[in-house]
């Protein structure tokens, strides 16, 4: 199924500032590169929102019928303290810490992103390579931006010349929109500490200091690579010089995403990205969710409910349809109301696509189901714009309960089509899963049929204290059992 081709995708390119249609390198063919996490700590729900963002423009793109190679790297070095040229790594100062291994770190929060990516449905990107597995190339690049004359040395650490670029012709600062060149005149004078030639040239090797236990051998010193080499090396090792787009939250574009231009157009000579597409923030308390700053909450705390903003736990359907009421480019609110308001919505629409499996057909249909089809792919073509699919999912919501009321009528190929549309957008492309039957509850369900079933011949044989025993423990988990004339029944708080 090739829908891309029936579908004028557009997407909102941070470079020119303007929503294109989207056009492949290569036909039929995507190359998306997004920048994955520093696994320093566990990712938080701003974090986890922005590859959320990305894991839907993925499903998008395989719905559609493109074939996507789709890269998130792992960064496990080079990512210094508050994204500055100066300070400790991240990761080796977590690992100083608490007393382990830079690996040991590397390792721990690795595993716990994938766990958390797994628990709220994402799919697993085709290639997720890491920064220490690339120092090789990274080394090259360094080279080959020297003899283009485009870096220089001092003491052992290796600078971009950021005036150097621009005086060639090229532009830094054509991402962000930031002219560089006043900002060099201006802060040169204040910046008489550094080993910079400009206060704007950025590191791509730093020579280590005796504190500093990440790093390798290379011709300038034994040292380690800037954090922005990394991305320009990974994408275009797997995706080539030119890829169709490059992701990343919105605090990337400068200037992580700034340099990764500078750095790749100095070797290549090309833009290296067509489509640079940013993800907004996820504010808490009106400020930007952020582990540094303590103002975060974590993917496990709110499906567990253990965290005092929240009121109780909540599955990840129901965050995922929190994440997707909004656009990618807004900022988004998280509150413990917005997530109980979501919920509401959310179960809405799941009720009614388990009303849909029972609907009989009619003659004819009250609703003009194609129509409405095309115009959830209009939503999505315009900039993955999933608030206003979501609007449109709840018409259809609406009329399947007005069939189930019998205020509207569907005739079978229509019925067959609503189910298969609403399926495929709530389930493949906005990755929403059903808590309802989160893995695991029919089999509690079993358990507690079976404790029941016991309790019931405990009850037969007058052995009340263990009959109690059951429903009170049970209790104590949460679980209420209810006698009734048809029997005991049970809910789960
Ligand atoms: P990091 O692990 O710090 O490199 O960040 C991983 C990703 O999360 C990056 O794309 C960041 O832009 C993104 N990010 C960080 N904070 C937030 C936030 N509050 N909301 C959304 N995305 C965020
Ligand atoms: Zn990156």
């Amino acid at each position: 199924m090739e829908l891309y081709k029936e579908n004028q995708l557009k997407i909102y390119n941070s470079l020119s500032k303007s929503k294109e249609v989207f056009e492949t390198v290569t036909e039929g063919r995507v190359g998306m590169y997004v920048c994955g996490p520093t696994v320093y700590s566990n990712v938080h729900l701003g974090n986890l929102r922005t590859f959320m963002s990305f894991d839907m423009v993925f499903r998008y793109l395989l719905h559609l019928g493109y074939k996507v190679r789709y890269v998130r790297n792992i960064t496990d070095a080079g990512h210094l303290e508050s994204d500055a040229e100066e300070g400790e790594d991240k990761i080796a100062k977590k690992a100083r810490l608490e007393e382990i291994e830079p690996m040991e770190v590397v390792q721990r929060y690795t595993v716990d992103f994938h766990e958390v990516t797994a628990k709220y449905n994402f799919l697993p990107p085709s290639i997720e390579p890491t920064a220490t597995g690339h120092i090789v190339e990274q080394i090259e690049m360094i080279k080959e931006i020297m003899d283009k004359g485009l870096a220089y040395e001092v003491n052992g650490s290796v600078y971009f010349d950021v005036l150097k670029y621009n005086e060639e012709g090229n532009n830094y600062g054509v991402l962000s929109g930031r002219n560089v060149e006043d900002a060099i005149h201006n802060t040169r004078a204040l910046d008489g500490q550094s080993e910079k030639k400009n206060p704007q040239d950025f590191a791509l090797w730093k020579k280590a200091d005796e504190r500093h236990i990440m790093r390798w051998p290379s011709p300038w010193s034994d040292g380690f690579p800037g954090w922005h080499l990394e991305c320009s090396v990974m994408s275009s090792k797997y995706l080539g010089e030119q890829i169709d787009i490059h992701g990343g939250g919105m605090d990337l574009k400068f200037p992580h995403h700034e340099c990764e231009i500078a750095q790749s157009h100095a070797c290549s000579g090309v833009q290296p990205v067509n489509y640079w597409m940013h993800a907004n923030m996820l504010l808490l308390n009106g400020q930007k969710m952020s582990k540094s700053t303590g103002n975060s909450i974590l993917p496990d705390e709110i499906l567990s409910g253990d965290n005092t903003i929240l009121s109780k736990a909540f599955g990840p359907g129901v965050v995922r349809f929190f994440a997707m009421q909004a656009h990618y480019r807004s900022i988004l609110d998280f509150s413990n109301d917005a997530l109980l308001a979501s919920e509401k919505g959310y179960n809405k629409l799941m009720e009614a696509l388990s009303i849909l499996k029972e609907l009989k057909a009619s003659k004819e249909s009250s609703f003009d189901v194609q129509a409405w089809k095309q115009k959830c792919y209009d939503a999505m073509n315009d900039d993955f714009n999933t608030p206003i699919l979501i609007a449109n999912l709840f018409e259809a919501v609406k009329f399947i309960n007005q069939i189930k009321d019998n205020k509207a009528t569907i005739s079978s190929a229509d019925l067959e089509l609503l189910s298969a549309t609403l399926n495929s957008f709530v389930f493949d492309i906005l990755g929403l899963v059903n808590d309802s039957k989160e893995q695991g509850s029919d089999k509690l369900e079993g358990v507690v049929e079976l404790l029941i079933k016991l309790r019931k011949e405990a009850r037969d044989n007058k052995d009340w204290a263990l009959s109690d025993q059951i429903r009170d423990e049970l209790a104590g988990l949460g679980i209420q059992l209810k006698d009734g004339r048809e029997g005991t029944t049970f809910s789960v708080n």
